[in-house]
């Protein structure tokens, strides 16, 4: 059986990167393994029967403020330029969320000025001493009325908690605008990749040192297939057989469907905080660009049971997590990266810091340098004679080539 000096367990955006780093960037034999028929992880997209690329998993929309990121995910793909927008349905219309000013004013018929929605919602705004839960945080910056009509609805289906059950940190991250900024994200760059996620993660795993193999849980060939150090980014839990209990998650279904026309929705994703037993409705061709004469969309729906998506925040799941991750700090020769590992929810430039940070402390380098690593084999193996001018007879891209076949 071949060796290898890492066995990388999924092949989502933590296991690939760290896979690409130590094939290209050390040298290293990498087997990835992942239990799903693809790579990419939760980030996969593909053609749908109709032709038209979707992501399986829901909306992936790559924004982040890291150059550093950026650039090494640039290596792998082209981008589209992609500023993303969101509207909620409330009471009937469909109206940016964020909150803005055009929310305030279309749904209350208003024409206010930014100055004017200040007071607006500083008149709503309830005192809150201390901000402990996530219906907190908002009902103390917009208000019962509003919270009611976007956050409640929408927090209950999502998490299947009431937002004053959750953690502030939930919705503290939803911005309220009083001008008429309607990007849903304000990021440095956000752009998706041209030609689709998946195609990204082939042209990064594509390296002579890297081998695939999916449809396979790492458990049926850990002990068959000889390896000196394992990467783990599936659930944590899961790898210490659930000794101290499940950490809880929030699950997601997906339906898919084709339509007969070319646009249903004027965005790529409306909220449905209030009606239907769907979250949101995503339509892809908003995010990729993609003309056809029919579309794609999928309805997602937030449930209690099957494939762990987001981490559920309350305090007494992240004290579970850390006896998990005290086992972790102990296990040697394993490391745990990317948000199922971690018992985080991450966005993908997240967990690419992440696993690059990773990769930088196994090559003893800063972030910086790690990117940049590129192994070269050893040309102490062969000698070749000196020109009289001090140059090699062998030009040097021929002379690796010659290394490389000799060993
Ligand atoms: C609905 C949804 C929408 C999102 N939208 C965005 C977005 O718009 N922008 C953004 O930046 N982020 C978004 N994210 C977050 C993004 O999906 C994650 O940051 C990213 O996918 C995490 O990568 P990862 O490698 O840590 O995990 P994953 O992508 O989950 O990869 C882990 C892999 O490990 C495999 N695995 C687990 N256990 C085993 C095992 N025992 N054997 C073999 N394989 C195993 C799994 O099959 C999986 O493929 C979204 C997440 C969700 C759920």
């Amino acid at each position: 059986m071949e060796a290898f000096d890492y066995l990388i367990v999924g092949a989502g955006f933590a296991g690939s990167i760290l896979a690409e780093r130590l094939a290209r960037g050390s040298g290293k034999r990498v087997l990835l393994v992942d239990r799903r028929a693809h790579v990419g992880g939760n980030a996969y997209d593909h053609y749908d029967d109709a032709g038209i690329l979707v992501h399986k998993y829901g909306p992936h929309i790559f924004h982040t403020n890291s150059q550093e990121v950026f650039d090494y995910l640039s290596r792998f793909t082209p981008w589209r330029q992609y500023q993303h927008r969101v509207l909620a349905c409330v009471d009937g219309q469909l109206v940016p969320i964020p909150i803005n000013l055009d929310t305030i004013n279309q749904l209350y018929g208003l024409n206010l000025t930014s100055l004017e929605m200040d007071s607006f919602l500083a008149a709503r705004a309830e005192k809150r001493e201390v901000i402990r839960t996530s219906e907190d945080v908002v009902v103390s910056k917009v208000g019962r009325e509003l919270y009611e009509k976007f956050f409640r609805g929408y927090t209950r289906k999502q998490w299947g908690l009431d937002p004053s059950e959750l953690d502030a940190q939930v919705t503290a991250r939803v911005p309220t605008r009083t001008n008429r900024d309607a990007r849903y994200f304000t990021d440095t760059f956000q752009a998706m990749p041209s030609r689709g996620f998946t195609r990204m993660f082939q042209n990064m795993l594509d390296h002579p040192n890297i081998s695939v193999l999916l449809n396979t849980d790492y458990r049926e060939i850990k002990n068959l297939v000889p390896h000196r150090e394992l990467i783990y980014t599936g659930p944590i839990d899961e790898y210490f057989d659930f000794e101290f209990g499940k950490l809880p998650y929030r699950c997601l279904e997906f339906k898919h469907e084709t339509h007969n026309r070319e646009f249903l929705q004027p965005v790529a994703v409306i909220n449905y905080p209030n009606d239907y037993a769907f979250t949101r409705v995503t339509e892809f061709k908003h995010l990729t660009g993609q003309e056809h004469p029919k579309t794609s969309i999928v309805y997602e729906f937030s449930r209690a049971e099957g494939d762990p998506y987001y981490p559920i925040p309350r305090a007494e799941n992240s004290e579970l997590y850390r006896k998990y991750q005290a086992l972790a700090d102990a296990t040697e020769g394993v490391h745990f990266v990317g948000r199922l590992a971690t018992y985080r929810y991450y966005n993908m430039d997240q967990v690419a810091a992440q696993a690059l940070t990773v990769f930088a402390q196994m090559a003893g380098l800063s972030r910086a340098e790690a990117i940049e690593l590129e192994y070269e084999p050893k040309l102490t193996a062969v000698t070749f004679p000196l020109n009289g001018n001090g140059s090699h007879a062998v030009p040097l891209r021929k002379r690796r080539r010659a290394v490389a076949t000799a060993s």
